[in-house]
């Protein structure tokens, strides 16, 4: 309460965009989303890399810490897959159908007369179906995903389909995605073994996938959706990606915790309190003269204009 005070007293910033990310933030944990999705990773890491399933869970938790995403790691040690394969096996079976319709937030946002932009690591596909499920597809400006930070991916895959309109269909259903994984092992950089030496120097090899929470990769977003960090609020439910958009200089609103970290301005149980909790966007909306974006979910590529 104080530090709401003090920060309003102190900073008050002037607010013209909403960026929020999607997944555990637009709807909340227990939705079962993210554990079905990080089931789907570990088979498809079984299934699809060959991967020992004894590692898995090691694996796992040391791939998500040091490089942002599973996926981005699993690139980063040495693993080569399409992209689009991935994203349609880990995000194919998920249980969209836990995902109901919510009047409530479509409501807060309506009312918002701000610039409003979703950010997340996930791909077209899926962004597109959870909010379309949500009820919220016509909400928002434009998307920035997987796709936009990781344009040119298409190196195994021959179909030319580069900038196809965002319909947020099956364009990527299982079936049609031809399998040219490459689980060999001969290159595969062994982080567990690694991180167990007790002198390990932390030098890992890079992974060409570009994702929150890097710093390069949410600045990189900033820029192409024209965004100023310091007229955003951010909202995010991953400490870490709120603590990296701190340090680029956003606004940040820590979501489905009311417990405020360093590096959060605000906390939010969910985001359906954001009225209690930040009611200056309203107060202040009244005055702004920013137009309501209410136009059909567009390709993230239609922000940059
Ligand atoms: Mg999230």
């Amino acid at each position: 309460m104080d530090y709401e005070d003090h920060f309003r007293q102190a900073n008050r910033p002037k607010i013209d965009c909403l960026l929020f990310d999607l997944d555990d933030t637009l709807y909340p944990l227990s939705s079962g989303i993210a554990a079905a999705c990080l089931n789907n990773i570990k088979d498809y890491m079984v299934e699809r890399l060959g991967i020992e399933k004894s590692k898995i869970p090691d694996l796992c938790n040391l791939l998500y810490k040091n490089y942002g995403t599973t996926m981005a790691g699993l690139r980063g040690i040495g693993y080569d897959f399409d992209y689009d394969e991935y994203h349609s096996f880990v995000h194919g079976r998920l249980p969209y159908e836990n995902l109901k319709p919510d009047p409530v937030l479509r409501s807060l946002l309506l009312s918002l007369p701000y610039r409003k932009v979703i950010f997340t690591n996930a791909d077209k596909v899926h962004a597109a179906k959870a909010l379309s499920r949500l009820g919220l597809e016509d909400y928002f400006e434009g998307i920035i995903c997987f796709e936009t930070l990781n344009p040119s991916h298409k190196v195994t895959v021959s179909d030319d389909e580069d900038d196809i309109e965002f319909v947020g269909s099956n364009t990527a259903s299982m079936t049609n995605v031809s399998t040219t994984v490459n689980g060999g092992s001969s290159e595969i950089f062994d982080i567990i073994g690694h991180f167990s030496q007790p002198n390990s120097n932390g030098i890992l090899p890079k992974t060409p996938i570009i994702c929150k929470p890097s710093e390069a990769a949410i600045e990189q977003a900033l820029k192409i959706a024209n965004i100023d960090p310091e007229r955003t609020l951010f909202f995010e439910d991953s400490v870490r990606n709120t603590q990296a958009g701190k340090r680029v200089g956003l606004h940040t609103v820590l979501v489905g915790t009311s417990q405020r970290v360093e590096g959060a301005d605000y906390a939010l149980e969910s985001i359906h309190n954001l009225r209690e909790a930040l009611p200056e966007l309203w107060e202040a909306g009244r005055k702004a003269e920013v137009a309501t974006y209410s136009g059909k979910l567009t390709v993230e590529t239609s922000v940059t204009a």
